[in-house]
């Protein structure tokens, strides 16, 4: 297993309280803070500490050592000003990485400002996977890595199979790197130029949009 890390979560709606338990079951020091006390209590066993506070309250946060913690995760649902001050104590206590669940684009716009580190917008990013898979049966997954990039699941077709990847040329036809192949239980992370692909592999995909797209129309 990886390092242990301590990891705070704020604001334990759906999304904190999901974030929590698997971290928490990862293996990772979690503590688990919400101002409702019945959801704290609900939380207690799927957590390192789990306690009731108001995530805009600094004494607070600091009296329970939030300043010695690598990574917060804030999911303040509701209003979007205890979230964006919450976020923003957290900034100043030092805190290297906060990352903060976003409620809308204004929200959003708040948040990049006031330096959060990363920005999740659960539904819109589930959503765009599920288009994705939705569009090309193709695709088992997709996951933007940028405006431009992003690394896709494509299930090889017929049209590829028995090919080795020198044949298929997909880095230079198209463009795109082929990262990983997945067979049944098996995943090769390193493919070799001489490798096979056959049919129903899953081959793991990066590259530009409109690459991926055009090796998934025309090239499989
Ligand atoms: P989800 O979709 O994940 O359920 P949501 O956007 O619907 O999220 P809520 O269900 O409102 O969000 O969850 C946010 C949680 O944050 C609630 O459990 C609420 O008690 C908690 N919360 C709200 N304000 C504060 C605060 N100031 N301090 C601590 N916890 C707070």
């Amino acid at each position: 297993m990886l390092k242990r890390k301590q990891f705070a979560v704020i604001g334990l709606g759906r999304f904190g309280s999901n974030v929590c338990k698997e971290l928490y079951q990862l293996g990772h020091e979690v503590l688990a803070i919400d101002a409702n006390e019945s959801i704290v209590d609900s939380l207690k066993e799927f957590s390192s500490h789990a306690a009731v506070a108001n995530a805009t309250d600094e004494r607070m946060l600091k009296s329970l050592g939030l300043r010695n913690f690598d990574f917060a995760i804030v999911a303040i649902g509701e209003h979007i000003q205890p979230s964006i001050l919450c976020t923003l104590l957290l900034k100043e206590m030092g805190i290297k990485q906060v990352w903060v669940k976003a409620q809308n684009i204004q929200h959003f716009k708040v948040l990049e400002k006031i330096g959060a580190d990363r920005i999740i917008q659960p539904e819109k990013e589930m959503a765009m996977r599920i288009a994705h898979q939705l569009d090309s049966e193709k695709i088992i997954d997709y996951i933007e890595l940028s405006k431009e990039y992003s690394i896709v699941e494509l299930v090889a077709t017929k049209k590829i199979s028995n090919n080795t990847l020198v044949q298929l040329d997909v880095r230079k036809k198209y463009g795109c790197t082929i990262l990983a192949v997945k067979r049944r239980d098996e995943v090769n992370i390193s493919p070799l130029p001489n490798d096979f692909i056959y049919q129903g592999d899953i081959l793991v995909v990066m590259g530009h949009k409109n690459d991926i797209k055009r090796f998934e129309n025309r090239g499989m």
